[in-house]
């Protein structure tokens, strides 16, 4: 790693633009985000040769072409050849496709040169590991980064059955150069494109410092005793870094919101920054968010946080990356990974500067008189100022005093409130805002444009309001014989039923999403009746009414619930962290199954005679096996394989003594409970019940 040097210093050392090194080192096969990130010492020999190469081909290419327009103005030689490509193997242009290192095709692999292990190993389709390993055993030992020989290269492909053709790199340059155009012909159409902002997400494993991170950049101080972590509003805040770049950050519940929001098709997030405590490394929770953004195809940057522990390691964390997928740039990969500290503020800096970066490379754009789109983040009834919803403008922009359409519900907007709380005239792209006038409380997820005016508006949101009443219809009709066994089946199983009521639309959301995806095949959870708001009386009958238990995200139940489901045996249960909620009610469905019963061998005794006695009516007189034979112990009597009693030991004697036990190798009488029907060369087998913790 010694070795390694950023882009804009081999910029400087050859007197290019820093773009044209990033665009070469593209065509090199070797994608690096922008000019402050580092490549190593081999690749930036690459660059150098390259431009030395180029440099001198275009030397001749002048001189060649001086001395053809010497011949055309007959000025003595002959015409000179035309030198208009850098590739020697001609006849091949047909397999000239997409021009990247695509896989296999018709059993041709086609690459630009230079090749390096990874781009074969992508070739390929095998993990570079094992083209590592296949190297080594053609002795050859290579890198991941490392540039194979053509040569080699044409052998490994042969190893595989497969035919390597190298692709020419004018070509793939054209092709690059024609996709850009066809691009700016698109956003011309489009009218006029600026820059915007990135939205930024933060996920990550609870306690991993998504709030204090994110608390920290928008420099707002949040009380120390915040409830566990989980961010408690959802909401988005616009920051600023140094260099005076804005970003939008939005605050969301963890990864259940972000993935509820992009199950109804809005995905707002540009970049995920994904918090991973250098302490506790990679968590479930951490894979899970991995797993959603990779889904989502949304940028990760990493902020390995808590660098100021004693116990910070970070390449624990870097291990945990990759073993899920996630490459980190000092390992060969292309996932940016800033150390940071939210306590001491290390290198937050960077990691604003990284999120930047990655945004460049994005190339993030909107038209600001383009069509008004925004998606709805949050929405509420706030008592002072109606419906509010908060919303982040994604294209053009939204004025007061606009006609809006948000799904059911349309209005004048009148007046817009930015992440200040500042009251504003108009919000453009990447701007959120909370917007007030709708004539009701849309969902997260819900996207809010703008119409013409209120006759249109109207009958665009009525249009809406029987198209769900459609859907809503349709889903109840045409129960078949099948559906209804499902159903059956369905009802025969346990069910936890559940009032939820939550603070806002997207925890009540992501909560009965992650509810309902517990999975048992036993007992489900079920919410019968979820919403936003308090906790009413209507809720307290209702779950008396159904057997429900009620559940409270961010919110408190109104006076005299309380009492009033004490007297109607309803439990109420309020919870400030979904995590937290969510465990709790897996244990509660849990408590509702029955035990599970384990049952462990203790010892086997055979009868060797049978004595019938007056005090105690007829005993066995038995030899322990194996094992312990005790007093209490569930026992079950065999006889030729078939069982004939199960019940317990009653009583054990050694020498008219009674015992607790009796071991192995030893003799002794048992009496067995409500049991004398046993003969000599019965099997009596002892064992234990435990009543384990059922799972779901
Ligand atoms: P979240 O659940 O991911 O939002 O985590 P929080 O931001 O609530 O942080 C959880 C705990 O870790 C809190 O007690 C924070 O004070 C602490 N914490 C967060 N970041 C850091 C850090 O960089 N260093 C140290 N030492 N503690 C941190």
């Amino acid at each position: 790693m010694s070795d390694r040097v950023r882009v804009y210093e081999v910029a400087r050392e050859l007197g290019l633009p820093n773009k044209e090194v990033l665009e070469l080192l593209a065509e090199l096969g070797e994608e690096v985000k922008s000019h402050s990130s580092s490549i190593d010492g081999e690749t930036a020999e690459l660059v150098r040769d390259h431009v030395v190469e180029e440099r001198r081909r275009a030397a001749a290419d002048e001189k060649e072409n001086e001395e053809r327009l010497a011949g055309v103005l007959g000025l003595g030689a002959e015409d000179a050849p035309e030198a208009d490509e850098e590739d020697e193997d001609e006849g091949e242009d047909e397999f000239d496709d997409d021009g990247g290192g695509g896989g296999v095709e018709a059993g041709e692999l086609h690459l630009k040169a230079p090749i390096t292990v990874r781009d074969l190993a992508i070739g390929l389709g095998a993990k570079p590991n094992q083209l590592i390993g296949e190297l080594m055993t053609m002795n050859v030992f290579a890198a991941i980064n490392q540039v194979l020989e053509v040569e080699l290269v044409e052998r490994v492909c042969e190893r595989h059955g497969v035919k390597f053709v190298r692709e020419r790199r004018a070509k793939a340059k054209a092709k690059a150069k024609e996709q850009r155009r066809s691009k700016d012909a698109k956003d011309k159409r489009a009218g006029k494109a600026v820059s915007r902002a990135p939205v930024v997400a933060f996920l990550g494993h609870v306690d991993h410092g998504k709030t204090s991170l994110q608390d920290y950049i928008r420099k707002t101080k949040v009380a120390d005793g915040e409830a566990g972590g989980i961010t408690q509003h959802i909401g988005a805040s616009v920051v600023e870094t140094e260099a005076g770049r804005q970003l939008t950050l939005l605050d969301t519940p963890g990864h259940e919101a972000f993935t509820s929001m992009r199950a109804r098709g809005a995905n707002a997030t540009d970049i995920a920054v994904l918090v991973v405590a250098a302490d506790d490394g990679v968590m479930p929770q951490t894979i899970e968010a991995i797993n959603h953004t990779k889904a989502a195809d949304v940028t990760i940057v990493v902020a390995m946080n808590k660098m100021d522990l004693p116990g910070a390691n970070p390449d624990k964390v870097m291990l945990g990356l990759q073993q899920n997928g996630i490459m980190p740039e000092a390992w060969g990969g292309d996932v940016g990974l800033c150390p940071v500290s939210a306590i001491t503020g290390e290198g937050i800096d960077d990691l604003l500067e990284r999120i930047v970066l990655e945004s460049e490379m994005l190339e993030l754009s909107a038209f600001p008189e383009g069509e008004c789109e925004a998606l709805v983040i949050e929405a509420q009834l706030e008592s002072a100022m109606g419906t509010t919803a908060s919303a982040l403008v994604r294209n053009g922009t939204l004025h007061v005093g606009d006609v809006m359409l948000c799904g059911k519900y349309w209005g004048r907007v009148k007046a817009l409130i930015d992440s200040t709380g500042k009251r504003v005239k108009s919000a453009g792209p990447s701007t959120p805002v909370k917007v007030l006038g709708l004539n009701g409380v849309p969902e997260a997820g819900d996207i809010l444009t703008i119409c013409l005016n209120e006759r249109v508006a109207k009958a665009r949101a009525q249009e809406a309001i029987t198209e769900f009443r459609a859907t809503e219809l349709g889903s109840s009709r045409g129960t078949t014989l099948e559906d209804l066994f499902l159903k059956m089946e369905e009802e025969s199983r346990l069910e936890l039923k559940l009032v939820l009521k939550a603070d806002v639309h997207g925890s009540l959301e992501a909560i009965t999403e992650s509810l309902e995806k517990i999975e048992s095949e036993k007992i489900s959870a079920k919410v019968i009746h979820g919403a936003v708001g308090e906790v009413t009386e209507n809720d307290v009958s209702l779950a008396a009414a159904s057997g429900a238990t009620i559940i409270g995200f961010n919110i408190r139940a109104m006076p005299g619930v309380n009492k009033m489901a004490k007297q109607r045996g309803v439990e109420i249960r309020l919870y400030g962290v979904i995590y937290e909620l969510l465990e709790q009610i897996e244990d509660a469905m849990i408590g509702k199954l029955e035990p599970d019963q384990r049952e462990t061998p203790i010892g086997e005794a055979e009868i060797i005679q049978v004595i019938s006695t007056s005090k105690v009516g007829r005993i066995c007189g038995c030899r322990v096996n194996g094992g312990v034979i005790r007093v209490g112990a569930s026992a079950r009597v065999k006889r030729e394989d078939e069982v004939i009693y199960n019940g317990l030991i009653a009583s054990l004697r050694r020498f008219k003594d009674d015992v607790r036990e009796v071991r192995s190798g030893l003799e002794c009488g048992i009496g067995l409970q409500n049991f004398e029907e046993f003969e000599e060369g019965d099997m009596i087998e002892a064992f234990e019940i435990t009543e384990i913790r059922p799972e779901l």
